[in-house]
């Protein structure tokens, strides 16, 4: 397609400038060297990157709109999962020319999610080459409030904030467009369409003080918290909230479910811990297990430790056997 916007600083002005939500803490937003925000007293700033590239994050033909609010989700979903409230962002954008059509709904997706969330869009930087999207997200929380791996003690309870799996059952439809069945499209959206939990950081806020989000799988990630923390776990299988639209891609199959349910990447749910005394019953989380003094993870189904054999991401690795 023949495009009117033909330079960078077009480009900039035309998608990136004054988007987002505005904010009374922005002083000074794109157009200089740098960008200016005010901190609230008695917080601390939260910082946090996270990268997708084209052909490891999302394929070609995946819908921009979705790519946009993909890329700024997940990085929504680390400060969250810091227990902050998220207030900035910075965009680092490579691209291989200017589409216009591609950005526009990449910007469609990614600045009605930063509207959603109050978030300003403050700077960035726009580089050619192959497509590659770089998100800074800012967040902030009162001075030593933030939930951390390393906070997780023996006796809490362990939850998570939806219902998992999903994510992975849609990236099968993303690996393999010939997979047809009647919950493609739900959960092809719920693949790409997270939204991270911001209400749980004001209910949990000063409550609890270990969190993280699943990006590798709850079982990898789980990981992290237990070895941060030097303690155990045991997961009770039979309590991992699962879609109706995941039993079904399973084809009924609640064991394969559960399977993937643990193993899901990319669900930007979050995974905390808590005093077993606490009462979570009005919020829209689920209690799955709970934190040990062994040194492993026990995952059980019917009162039995299971010998399933279950992987969770990594970039590198390839996969991990739990
Ligand atoms: P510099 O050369 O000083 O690094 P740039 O020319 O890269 O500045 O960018 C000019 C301004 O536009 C800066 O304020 C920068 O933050 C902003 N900017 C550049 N690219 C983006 C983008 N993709 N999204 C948001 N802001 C951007
Ligand atoms: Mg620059």
């Amino acid at each position: 397609m023949t495009s009117a916007v033909k330079t960078e600083f077009g480009l900039i002005e035309t998608y990136f400038n004054q988007q987002g939500s505005h904010r009374e803490d922005v002083d000074l937003a794109i157009g200089d060297d740098g960008a200016l925000m005010t901190v609230p007293d008695g917080h601390q700033l939260v910082v946090s990157t996270d990268t997708m590239v084209l052909g490891t994050h999302f394929l070609s033909d995946a819908d921009p709109a979705w790519v946009g609010h993909k890329a700024l989700s997940s990085n929504l979903s680390d400060i969250i999962a810091m227990g902050a409230t998220p207030t900035w962002v910075s965009l680092a954008l490579t691209l291989p020319a200017i589409d216009e059509q591609w950005l526009q709904g990449f910007c469609d997706g990614f600045f009605t999610l930063a509207k959603d969330y109050n978030v300003t869009l403050v700077g960035g930087d726009t580089t050619s080459g192959p497509l590659a999207i770089t998100v800074t997200i800012h967040g902030t929380v009162p001075r030593g409030e933030a939930w951390l791996r390393c906070n997780a003690k023996v006796g809490d309870k362990i939850y998570v904030s939806a219902e998992l799996g999903d994510s992975q059952a849609g990236l099968d439809y993303v690996l393999d467009p010939r997979l047809e069945s009647d919950v493609k499209s739900t959960l092809l959206s719920r693949h790409f369409r997270r939204y991270p939990p911001l209400s749980l950081v004001k209910s949990l806020s000063g409550k609890i003080c270990c969190a993280l989000d699943i990006s590798d799988g709850l079982i990898a990630d789980l990981g992290h918290i237990l070895k941060a923390s030097q303690v155990g776990a045991v997961i009770d299988a039979d309590k991992l909230p699962l879609s109706a639209e995941l039993i079904t891609h399973c084809e009924g199959d609640e064991q394969r479910a559960k399977q993937m349910a643990l193993a899901s990447g990319e669900e930007y749910a979050l995974c905390f811990t808590a005093p077993a005394a606490l009462e979570l019953h009005d919020l829209p989380v689920h209690c799955i297990g709970h934190i040990t003094d062994s040194a492993h993870l026990e995952i059980t189904t019917a009162g039995k430790p299971v010998t399933w054999p279950l992987k969770g991401y990594d970039h590198f690795g390839k996969t991990d056997e739990s």
